[in-house]
């Protein structure tokens, strides 16, 4: 992508009604517009983000088990009634009525209608078990909305939902949800600690909430210091197989969500004690029956009889991880992308656009990474240097080639990395081999 031809309206100054850093760059890159309070388009920029962590977020919830469907923003307000949660859900719910008098409502969550479409359709014990998600989008009419798409009322939300016969399979479906998130949010290049949630009514142990520390995180958190010392090797792990062990390590530290803290147990851990502030990107829940026998989704077990459906819901913050990525990555100039999810790989600066020997290069390095398969966004426009730098560094590309007179006059270019800063002259062959070659 050529910048002359790429929709990037970025911002010099600091907008105002942004309050968190990664508000303030997601404004100024050019990422997301307003369009009402907690309501944002996603421009071209932003875009690009979201749709890779979404790809992220699949790929793992299919390697687990799960099928993705799509299910529709805009439910009927009839299986609210029968799980009964119509009245309950209160002001965030958005209501609507259509043009029959009929009651609707913008979807905050799924599991009325995943019940539904499970209970019309699955009869036996035979077809158990099964995960089902989806990645749509979620409207909540949150009392604050703010920092950006981080608490939004409009946001992206993948949500699984398991269904089995009795309650080891629900532990099962629940222990690979498990892992499957902490691979999740590894390929997203956080580090997301589960942490004891709230089980609500249901009780149990049941309940992880996943939490990335950052200053700006909206609670405040506490955990055992050798659970973030935690190296566990999850990728080598049978994605299908059994995930007790690896689960039973992983919620041996204590690891707790505010509700959920407990002074008498932190009191005994002196300085092992992390206490932080944490933004919640996902959710897995064990809530038993609770649905299937509000709302009568039963199947016959092997000796006939019928009994209610093992269910479980896991919800992944898609849009909201777009802020926390940030939040967990960047420094006072910009946004630092982790390599998998870059809305581009590497950024090329043509440092004086029109002059032909940087023309040249820059054409000629960005034809090369494309024919490789790199994503690369070139500055061709006609600008100072400083402005291209500052734009560069402020999307946060993992990589920059800048092609300048000076240095091309002896047949090099520069190449930085935006993590680390550091700056290497090569030729423009070795550039392209490292950014190209398996290792880079
Ligand atoms: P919170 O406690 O932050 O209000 P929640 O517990 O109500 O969230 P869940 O119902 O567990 O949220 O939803 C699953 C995931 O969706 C959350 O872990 C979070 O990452 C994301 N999410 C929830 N509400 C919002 C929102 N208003 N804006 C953006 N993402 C959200
Ligand atoms: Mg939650």
């Amino acid at each position: 992508m050529r910048l002359t031809e790429f929709f990037m309206p970025t911002l010099k100054e600091n907008p105002n009604e942004a309050q968190i850093v990664s508000h303030r760059f997601m404004l100024r890159a050019g990422m997301i517009r307003q369009s009402s309070a907690g309501i944002y388009s996603w421009l071209p920029l932003g875009h690009r983000v979201l749709k890779k962590i979404e790809q992220i977020v699949r790929e793992e919830q299919d390697r687990a088990g799960a099928q993705e469907l799509l299910m529709p923003t805009i439910q009927p307000a009839e299986i609210w009634r029968e799980s009964g949660r119509y009245d309950d859900y209160g002001k965030e719910m958005l209501r609507i009525t259509d043009r029959h008098d009929r009651d609707m409502l913008y979807g905050p969550t799924n599991e009325e209608l995943i019940t539904e479409i499970f209970r019309d359709s699955v009869r036996s014990y035979r077809d158990l078990p099964k995960m089902l998600y989806h990645i749509q989008w979620k409207f909540r009419d949150e009392v604050r909305p703010r920092f950006g798409i981080m608490r939004g009322r409009e946001f992206l939300m993948k949500d699984c939902y398991s269904f089995d016969l009795d309650y080891d399979g629900a532990r099962r479906a629940y222990n690979r949800m498990f892992v499957a998130y902490l691979r999740t949010f590894q390929r997203l290049g956080l580090k997301a600690i589960p942490m004891a949630a709230d089980p609500g009514p249901i009780g149990g142990d049941m309940s992880h909430e996943f939490m990335i520390l950052a200053e700006t995180g909206e609670s405040e958190v506490a955990c055992h210091k050798d659970l973030l010392d935690l190296d566990m090797d999850l990728m080598s792990l049978d994605p299908r197989g059994d995930m007790q062990s690896t689960v039973d390590t992983l919620t041996s530290y204590y690891a707790a969500t505010d509700e959920k803290r407990d002074a008498e147990v932190e009191a005994g851990f002196g300085d092992d004690l992390i206490v932080a502030r944490g933004i919640e990107v996902g959710h897995i829940f064990y809530f038993g029956t609770k649905y299937s026998e509000a709302m009568n989704a039963t199947v016959n077990n092997e000796k006939g009889d019928k009994v209610a459906i093992e269910m479980g819901s896991y919800g992944i913050g898609v849009s909201r991880l777009v802020g926390g990525i940030i939040e967990a990555c960047h420094d006072e100039d910009g946004i630092i992308w982790p390599e998998s999810v870059a809305p581009f790989d590497v950024g090329i600066i043509n440092l004086r656009a029109g002059d032909e020997k940087c023309d040249a290069a820059a054409e000629e390095i960005y034809s090369k990474l494309g024919n490789a398969g790199k994503d690369a966004l070139l500055d061709d426009r006609d600008q100072r240097g400083g402005v291209k730098f500052a734009d560069m560094d402020l999307i946060g590309l993992p990589w920059q080639i800048i092609a300048g007179p000076r240095g091309l006059e002896s047949g090099v270019v520069e190449l930085k990395s935006r993590a680390s800063g550091a700056r290497e002259e090569m030729s423009i062959d070795a550039a392209l081999n490292k950014l190209t070659s398996p290792a880079g």
